[in-house]
């Protein structure tokens, strides 16, 4: 059997790890089958446990910019680990990293480390709502802003896949302060600030989203939103944790050209290790502890092992800012090369691209929400899903998530990819 040890691993891990994973989109519960298991990866490609070769399409859901096991980011790490583990007391190499950051990325003067996306989110908003002193905060239908409380209303990513965007055990109180629009509908978004006049902390958005597949913003939409927060007294909260360091130096800000007041990242800024991060104004940034009143902790936040990755991650782009252009380049091939054969073969499709974030949509109209993005056929996509894993390619185990490069893919493995899609229809 081709998937031998892999399916005997799983086995093994759901007797003692609900389902089996510790995060839901590992499981392959939206296309079918069992998981493959990993034994180690270098460059584009990952290997399972059964000895097969993948051209890996998720770089671990972002973060892997240069692809797997990247020299510098493993000498640092290893370098740190023998210097001791966690101490819970200061280290330089935080303020390195909180400098480097703050030189990369327009319009933040102060950030915080925290250990994930999810709690850099749950912590930007908690700051938003302390700076503002108002509770409520407008969220879009499929952005996903990791999984605490407030933002499990019509999440996306995982949340969509298994069908639960409304997760049981979020109170009616918490769910209450949540207020939902559409992504790409200002007008929308316009009429729930006015229902709700002086009583909105935040807007929270993924500025190109990418938990539901990939989803441009509209100029219009992105730039009205900023208008209307400055209007409004909202704070505008960027959930950079896909497009920070991703989309460029300066992630989305940069690229839309837009200031946020907030900013959250995650993935890239950890280089593989877990690290998110939430940054802002010096002004707001002095409302948290032990500055000011804002709450916010953590025993292994600023870890030095996630901190040399960091470091190291964020050095790298740095000294090869060209590395943005290259990954686009090569995910633009991977476009025109997939959309070339679907074309050819009949399949009705839709493919967003911005940057080096990707993805295939089996639909008829154009996919510019949750909304559209949920019309997508499933049973096409399972079909391709499998048929490019089978050939060495994996992709994202659910149509909601966008393809993430990394720069350790070739042109080669490119085409190699667009000839097992044009294999698998
Ligand atoms: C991945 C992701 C998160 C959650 O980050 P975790 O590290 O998984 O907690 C939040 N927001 C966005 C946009 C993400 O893509």
């Amino acid at each position: 059997m081709r998937y031998e040890r892999s399916s005997a691993l799983f086995a093994e891990a759901q007797k003692y790890i609900p389902g089996g994973v510790n995060s839901p989109v590992r499981a392959f519960k939206a296309v079918g089958g069992e998981p493959i298991f990993i034994k180690g990866a270098k460059g584009a490609y990952l290997y399972d446990e059964d000895g097969h070769q993948y051209i890996d399409y998720i770089s671990s859901w972002g973060p892997l910019l240069f692809g797997h096991a990247h020299e510098p980011v493993i000498k640092a790490v290893v370098e740190k680990a023998k210097k001791g583990t966690s101490f819970g007391i200061p280290t330089e190499i935080e303020t390195e990293l909180a400098k480097l950051a703050v030189k990369m990325v327009p319009n933040i003067d102060k950030i915080r480390f925290v250990n994930s996306g999810t709690e850099a989110c749950m912590s930007a908003v908690r700051l938003a709502r302390g700076y503002t002193g108002k509770d409520k905060i407008i969220k879009f239908a499929g952005c996903y802003h990791g999984h605490s409380d407030a933002f499990l209303i019509q999440a996306g990513s995982g949340a969509v896949t298994f069908g639960s965007p409304n997760s049981p055990g979020v109170t009616q109180g918490t769910a209450k302060d949540t207020l939902l629009a559409n992504y790409n509908d200002l007008d929308g978004v316009r009429a729930l600030v006015k229902a709700n006049q002086g009583k909105i902390a935040a807007i929270i958005i993924e500025p190109v989203a990418g938990n539901m597949g990939c989803i441009i913003p509209t100029k219009e939409f992105i730039h009205g939103l900023r208008e209307l927060c400055t209007q409004e007294g909202i704070l505008l909260l960027f959930d950079e944790v896909m497009t920070g360091f991703r989309l460029a130096k300066g992630g989305a800000q940069e690229v839309l050209g837009i200031d946020a007041d907030i900013v959250m990242f995650g993935k890239v800024i950890g280089g593989g290790l877990p690290v998110g991060a939430f940054a802002a104004r010096a002004e707001i940034m002095a409302h948290l502890a032990p500055e000011g009143p804002v709450y916010q902790a953590g025993t292994l936040s600023g870890n030095p092992l996630a901190m040399a990755a960091g470091l190291a991650m964020l050095t790298e782009i740095d000294k090869q800012p060209e590395v943005f252009e290259s990954i686009t380049k090569k995910t633009e091939h991977l476009h025109n090369g997939i959309a070339k054969v679907l074309t050819e073969k009949g399949i009705v499709h839709q493919i967003n691209r911005f940057g080096s974030m990707v993805s295939v949509h089996f639909c008829e109209d154009p996919v510019v929400d949750f909304a559209s993005s949920a019309k997508g056929n499933n049973d096409t996509f399972k079909k391709y899903f499998h048929g490019m894993l089978d050939q060495g390619i994996y992709l994202p185990p659910s149509a909601f998530e966008s393809y993430f490069l990394n720069d350790a893919i070739s042109y080669d493995d490119l085409d190699r990819t667009v000839a097992a899609v044009k294999n698998t229809f």
